[in-house]
């Protein structure tokens, strides 16, 4: 197809490219062609040419650009679609519209080996869901925050690409030397970039399946020397560690209250809590800070630092983080 191009010399090229560029005067759907030791360069809008430009103006045969593809563009519509890894997930209730979103992600240049859809809540006591795959075959991925990597299966283990702003928030508070212990580790996002800050981690979870990719997590980013895994119940596997963490991570917002005992166990003199809630909008933090002074009794004094809200979680409830010091009285 012949569209307008300003013809340069080979060594003036980059140089027109840019003046063009910066001009908003560069034909982004045609590819710039050499012949011998001419450049062609395809442009948008002869009439707005400079003079030096205009006098080089010629039509000329130019290729279509390949351009990237979307799943907007491939659909019409704009899909709700989460990353995690090479996964791509869809959030649709419609099983055919979730097939043809799969479909489109699939033809699209997103860089993408698996298409799931969310087929249940998360559920029970290791906070799993389950998917439909709807193109490729695997759950199993490695996922990227800010610059670790966490290996993971989705179908086995609990994990949020979502909450990788209010990880960092509480994970940057974190000093050298600080003994942390994650009571609810899952594969690892505080424990492992806690570590990465200088400081000796314990991380323990239920799943011993996260456990396993925790403990492999923790060689992949470089600090299995400064984490200890350990697989089981916090209440009942932790009980070498009583009095010694400088800061405690409670990320089971549905019951950690159940375990506030043990993390009042687990304190040590001085002690960061970061305890996570579910609640209602009417009083977001309030159950969690008297839960935490009921827990704290006579030992502690208790110091709310941080009433944060992570997110919204249902109509009229909020995700919510306390951060709290205790000090021992
Ligand atoms: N902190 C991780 C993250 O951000 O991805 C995981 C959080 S997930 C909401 C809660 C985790 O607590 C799950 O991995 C689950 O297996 C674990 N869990 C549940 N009950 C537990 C218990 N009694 N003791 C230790 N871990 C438990």
């Amino acid at each position: 197809m012949s569209v307008p191009c300003v013809a340069v010399a080979r060594e003036r090229g980059e140089a027109v490219r840019e003046r063009l560029a910066d001009a908003c005067l560069l034909d982004g759907d045609h590819r710039i062609a050499v012949d011998g030791d001419t450049i062609y360069i395809p442009v948008t809008d002869p009439g707005a040419l400079p003079d030096d430009l205009a006098d080089s103006l010629v039509e000329r045969d130019a290729a279509e650009r390949d351009r990237p593809k979307t799943p907007a563009e491939i659909l019409g519509y704009e899909p709700s679609l989460e990353r995690l890894g090479d996964i791509v997930i869809v959030d649709e209730d419609d099983d055919e519209r979730a097939r043809e979103i799969a479909d489109a992600v699939m033809a699209s240049d997103l860089p993408c080996e698996t298409v799931l859809n969310r087929a249940s809540p998360i559920e029970g006591e290791l906070r799993v869901r389950r998917w439909d795959v709807l193109a490729g075959n695997g759950t199993e991925t490695v996922h990227r925050e800010y610059g670790h990597e966490f290996a993971l299966d989705v179908a086995e283990v609990y994990f949020s690409p979502r909450l990788a702003t209010e990880r960092h928030r509480v994970i940057e508070q974190v000093t050298p030397d600080e003994s942390v212990i994650d009571m609810f580790a899952g594969v690892g996002p505080y424990a492992i970039p806690m570590a990465a800050r200088g400081a000796d981690v314990v991380a323990c979870d239920l799943n011993d399946v996260a456990i396993d990719y925790l403990r492999e997590n923790a060689e992949r980013n470089g600090v299995a020397e400064r984490v200890t895994a350990i697989a089981g119940d916090v209440r009942e596997t932790t009980d070498a560690y009583a009095d010694t963490a400088d800061r405690l991570v409670m990320n089971l917002p549905h019951s950690a209250d159940a375990f506030l005992d043990t993390a009042v166990a687990l304190a040590g003199e001085e002690c960061a809590l970061h305890f996570y809630d579910i609640q209602h909008e009417d009083d977001p933090f309030g159950p969690g800070t008297r839960a935490i002074r009921e827990a704290a009794g006579a030992e502690y004094d208790v110091s709310v630092e941080t009433e944060h809200v992570v997110k919204s979680y249902a109509p009229h409830e909020y995700n919510v983080c306390l951060d709290v010091r205790l000090t021992r009285r």
